[in-house]
């Protein structure tokens, strides 16, 4: 497998843009949000552990999400064509963690897509999209904050993690939404 990550502060648009980059590259679009959200909903044990971490903007700890990561790999089909992680890894324990699990597997990272917005848009963005998304960490502005203070402090050095191994493209966010996926396909064309 060839994989990317896509990377950003919430709200950037990464969902949006894997959708685009699945229908186009035919990648498997893993989303660790969507991922934790299906479990919590489940209300075992491990999804109530989950839940209170999400819903209050906190990150899932690095233990959780690893196993759940694994996990979900090792149930890939085989002919997978490559991954498209969004919104892992957001640690750089979480990044250092993967490589380790990509190169067990003979798999290979082949780039980290920095998606970047300017925090009131992405501010505006997250507050419109909790009016329907019923994402309880969507609604409330001190959660919001919280969530972008988290990735500044413990998601940004992923990006350096990246950029220091020559795996790092940083796209402009603001622009239409084709306008966005544009720029990501001209990095992706080079790859796949
Ligand atoms: P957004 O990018 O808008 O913050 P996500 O759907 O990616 O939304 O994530 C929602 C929540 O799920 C995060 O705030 C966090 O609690 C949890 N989560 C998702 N990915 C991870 C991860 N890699 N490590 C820890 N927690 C995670």
């Amino acid at each position: 497998m060839k994989n990317i990550i896509l990377c950003g502060a919430p709200g950037c648009g990464k969902g949006t843009q894997a959708e685009f980059i699945v229908a186009h590259y035919g990648l498997t679009h893993l989303s660790t949000g969507q991922l934790m959200r299906s479990v919590a909903a489940s209300g075992s044990e491990l999804g109530n552990l989950i839940d209170s971490y999400i819903s209050q903007g906190h990150l899932v700890p690095d233990d959780v999400t690893i196993r759940l990561l694994e996990e979900y790999i090792g149930q890939l089909p085989a002919d997978t064509k490559g991954l498209i992680f969004d919104g892992f890894p957001r640690t750089l324990n979480q990044a250092v963690q993967l490589e380790r699990l990509m190169k067990k597997r003979g798999d290979t990272n082949a780039i980290l897509i920095d998606i970047n917005v300017p925090e009131d848009e992405l501010i505006r963005r997250l507050l419109e999209r909790g009016k329907t998304s019923g994402r309880s960490d969507d609604s409330d502005i001190s959660i919001i904050r919280e969530r972008l203070a988290i990735y500044h402090d413990q998601t940004r050095p992923v990006d350096d993690y990246y950029e220091l191994h020559d795996k790092y493209a940083r796209i402009q966010g603001l622009g239409t939404i084709s306008e966005i996926f544009g720029r990501i396909s001209r990095i992706l064309n080079k790859i796949y």
